[in-house]
């Protein structure tokens, strides 16, 4: 063998090395893409407690009492945030989910359930209730019922309707699996929702302008509101703050067999966890 083919066969020993070094490199970047993809969403950011959150009393306080609602989630964007504040500031909260992300982030609602959550029916698919005849309207109720009932342990008695759009056909299937009818909200000012992206500051505005006792906050932890600007998440533990420095309380939703005027006739009232 002359130096000179020493040499070649020096230089395609390298080249197979760094071809099979290339073929190992690109199938675990794959792998891992595959990995991502299967957590499906990338991870939102989380919340520290503060010192003052660490010396809040135990106990819900005596005050006027309102109830934040989170629609449409669970979302790995924005729920583990939004239960990290919950918990830092001993908030208890109702959940409406929605039966297909509940599929997908299972944990997400077994930590809502865990750290004393109400949680709630949004239907699987967040459809248009008005479009479904009455069968669809029940498999989307009473497949999403099933689900949490499985995940949590606990049957959920409480509905709210994508859009808080009711239907005939979707109301029969309610009074059917023994659901409440809609649970609606308070929302009597003019400002925007979190799904419109309006920022913290107009978000905490939003809740001391519609506080008042007895009043159900809609908010959101999942859809649209995924696509706005992370900073706007601060205006949850800024929101708590406030209206605990105005005296308001927090409570969860509970069927109630009196109509609640403050929420537009739903039979249900804001009670302590
Ligand atoms: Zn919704």
């Amino acid at each position: 063998m002359s130096f000179d083919d020493r040499r070649r066969n020096v230089r395609s020993l390298l080249f197979f090395l760094t071809a099979l070094l290339a073929t190992v490199v690109v199938s675990f970047a794959g792998s891992f893409a595959g990995a991502a993809d299967q957590s499906e969403a990338p991870l939102g950011p989380r919340y520290t407690p503060t010192a003052a959150d660490r010396a809040l009393p135990p106990g819900p306080g005596s005050g006027p009492q309102i109830a934040l609602t989170f629609d449409d989630g669970p979302s790995p964007q924005l729920t583990p945030y939004i239960l990290d504040v919950l918990a830092a500031k001993k908030v208890p909260a109702t959940f409406f989910l929605q039966g297909s992300n509940a599929a997908a982030n299972p944990d997400l609602v077994r930590r809502a359930q865990a750290e004393g959550h109400v949680i709630g029916n949004h239907s699987w698919s967040h459809p248009w209730f008005p479009d479904l005849t009455p069968q669809e309207a029940e498999v989307e109720i009473e497949r999403t019922n099933r689900l949490l009932t499985e995940l949590t342990g606990a049957r959920p008695t409480l509905y709210r309707y994508p859009f808080g759009q009711a239907s005939p056909g979707g109301d029969a299937a309610l009074a059917r699996l023994g659901l409440s009818q809609n649970v609606h909200w308070k929302w009597t000012s003019n400002r925007r929702g979190d799904f419109e992206c309006p920022g913290a500051d107009a978000l905490v505005d939003y809740l001391l302008t519609e506080a008042e006792d007895q009043a159900m906050i809609l908010l959101h932890d999942a859809g649209d509101t995924i696509g706005c600007p992370p900073g706007q998440l601060e205006y949850l533990p800024r929101a708590i703050d406030a209206l605990r420095a105005r005296g308001f309380t927090f409570g969860v939703v509970e069927r109630s067999p009196t109509p609640s005027p403050v929420n537009g006739g739903t039979l249900a009232a804001v009670v302590p966890r």
